[in-house]
């Protein structure tokens, strides 16, 4: 079984990460979204919320899982048995930034990160930015799948 997690804080998930997600069930057996719990983060969606809003996303796809963990991704992966990081890339910075947590990533363990480059339309589309119109009382709705509302 081909099993890769998806990590990220996903506060909140958007368009961007469900274009990676839709992508990455293709070329694995099941991908579980791994929401990482930082306590020295603070977080615009409760944790409860940030779940809802990604198990509602992929309720109808049984490749997809959602889980939460602490510390080191690594180690998160052995125990579910995850031989496989999946990353999206956006632009050069994530680039630059994600190659050294892959090193790292690859140092400490056997995992391999498989990156997927974002589709055109979606490159620009961030969690900081979504929580940013939201702050600001903008449409937020184009940006993020249809189970993430604020209310
Ligand atoms: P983090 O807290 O690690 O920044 P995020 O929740 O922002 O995590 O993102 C998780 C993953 O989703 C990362 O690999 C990130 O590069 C990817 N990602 C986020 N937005 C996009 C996007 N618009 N296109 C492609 N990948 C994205």
């Amino acid at each position: 079984m081909k099993r890769a997690i998806f990590p990220g804080s996903f506060d909140p998930l958007t368009l961007g990460h469900t274009d990676i997600i839709n992508r990455g069930i293709t070329l694995f057996d099941e991908v579980i979204i791994a929401i990482g719990i930082n306590a020295d983060k603070k977080y615009m969606f409760t944790l409860e919320q940030r779940m809802q809003f990604i198990s509602e996303a992929f309720k109808e796809e049984p490749k997809i899982k959602v889980m939460t963990y602490e510390g080191l991704t690594v180690e998160f992966c052995k125990k579910v048995d995850a031989h496989f990081i999946l990353r999206g890339l956006r632009n050069p910075a994530d680039f630059e930034f994600e190659k050294a947590i892959a090193h790292t990533n690859r140092k400490l363990s056997e995992i391999e990160t498989v990156f997927l480059l974002t589709s055109s339309g979606k490159s620009y589309i961030s969690s900081s930015i979504v929580r940013d119109v939201i702050r600001n009382n903008g449409d937020y709705t184009s940006l993020v799948p249809d189970t993430v509302r604020v209310i």
